[in-house]
């Protein structure tokens, strides 16, 4: 049985305030013991902090390839045809791509995702050995007409299925997401609800992104009726009337877990249904919020009325990178009022939750994994707090640990 003890100027449990001069000790893949001071056979660390591997519990791998983000921004539907038209024009093998968004992510400390798939690859390359994230692939189905449902209902079992045949670990796990509200039929949508509730699985779903979704939706008009119309989907009979946005997150309720993907608009109604459904959380992707230029989001309210919100980098046509670091540093830099140990939180433990994966990891608990972040702290003089330190924009991630076993 193998023992590590690490010593580092500071620890962030999660679970507990942070602790300076401490060790974290390791059996075999397991967190062991945690604790403010030294061990005679510590490995020091130096100048760093160790905390929990980061969850990014929302990711589209498949665009892992792209050098910078898609434009134009606005309208909301100019950026889909941009993604559309990026899809159709990669010539790079989707296998290749997500392989690279793996790398990516784990060197940037994350060791957790929320990956969203439109082919079976993530799951294969996430599930073939022990020195990939954790994660839970969610298939995407996309429908707007009503030919459609039935072969993505099968796509969608045959998916399930596939995740039986391959025996996949403790390590990954499946889900469905219906992709949107503008894409997704609604009795598609409500089916494929109720095959995730079936099969025990979590859902995720991208909700109220846009106020033009909400047009869309309340008014059955805007540039998602334009869009839908130049590709021949729209009809308006297939938008039921009195399927507004609350009603896509009611059903999510009899979920085990599932995700609101963005929830940038949210009003009122939402926020009080979500106060009473903790089965569902929200995801929040900060910088890709930023990029489209939306209104201030609602995710600090959302935490004050005990709504758990994960934080996700979404892919990179929307984003520069996938690293979940940067989010959090972005938050330290947006929001000063509020405390760094809330936004670790949110990228740890709470997409944990997210992911019904916070018996294992999100938080330095014993017998949890022992997935790890080393954070390099900048050399300051003065005996400046762990809290103070850990997002300073001059901090970066060291090292990763996977199972109890450093991969860089
Ligand atoms: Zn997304």
């Amino acid at each position: 049985m193998e023992h590590q003890i690490l010593a580092a100027r500071w620890v962030f449990p999660i679970e507990g305030p942070p602790l300076e001069r401490a060790v974290v000790e390791i059996e075999d893949s397991r967190i062991a013991a945690v604790y403010q001071g030294t061990h005679p056979q510590a490995v020091d660390l130096g100048n760093t902090a160790l905390i929990p591997g980061l969850v990014n519990a929302h990711t589209h791998l498949e665009f892992s390839q792209l050098e910078a983000p898609l434009g134009p921004t606005r309208p909301f539907t100019e950026w889909i045809r941009s993604i559309m038209q990026s899809r159709f024009n990669c010539s790079i093998p989707a296998s290749q791509r997500i392989q690279q968004g793996i790398e990516e992510s784990l060197t940037s400390g994350t060791t957790c995702l929320g990956e969203i798939a439109t082919s079976s690859e993530s799951l294969q390359l996430l599930s073939a050995d022990d020195r990939k994230p954790s994660a839970v692939v969610f298939r995407e189905c996309l429908g707007f007409t009503p030919d459609r449902i039935q072969d993505q209902q099968q796509i969608a079992a045959e998916y399930l299925q596939l995740g039986t045949d391959l025996e996949l670990g403790d390590a990954v796990g499946l889900g469905l997401s219906p992709h949107a509200p503008y894409s997704v039929n609604p009795d598609l949508y409500l089916n494929l609800v109720q095959q995730a509730r079936d099969q025990g699985v979590p859902t995720a779903v991208h909700l109220a992104e846009t106020e033009d979704e909400l047009e869309f939706l309340s008014q059955k008009s805007g540039p998602f009726v334009d869009l839908l119309s130049e590709l021949g989907l729209w009809d308006p009979q297939i938008l039921r009337d009195g399927m507004r946005l609350y009603d896509y997150l009611v059903p999510l309720a009899e979920l085990t877990s599932a995700l609101a993907v963005h929830g940038n608009y949210f009003g009122d109604a939402e926020m009080e249904f979500l106060k009473q459904a903790p089965q569902i959380s929200v995801v929040y992707c900060p910088r890709t919020h930023h990029y489209f230029g939306h209104r201030p989001h609602p995710w600090y309210r959302l935490i004050s009325q005990g709504i758990n919100v994960a934080l996700g980098t979404d892919s990179r046509a929307s984003n520069p990178d996938l690293s979940l670091w940067k989010e959090l540093q972005f938050l330290r830099d947006t929001f000063p009022e509020v405390s760094t140990g809330l936004i670790l939180e949110c990228g740890t433990l709470a997409g944990a939750r997210a992911l019904e994966l916070s018996d294992e990891l999100g938080s330095l608990a014993v017998g949890k994994r022992a997935d790890l972040a080393l954070i390099q702290l900048p050399e300051y003089s003065a005996p400046d707090s762990g809290s103070d330190l850990l997002l300073d924009s001059r901090a970066y991630v060291s090292r990763v640990m996977l199972n109890g076993v450093w991969i860089n």
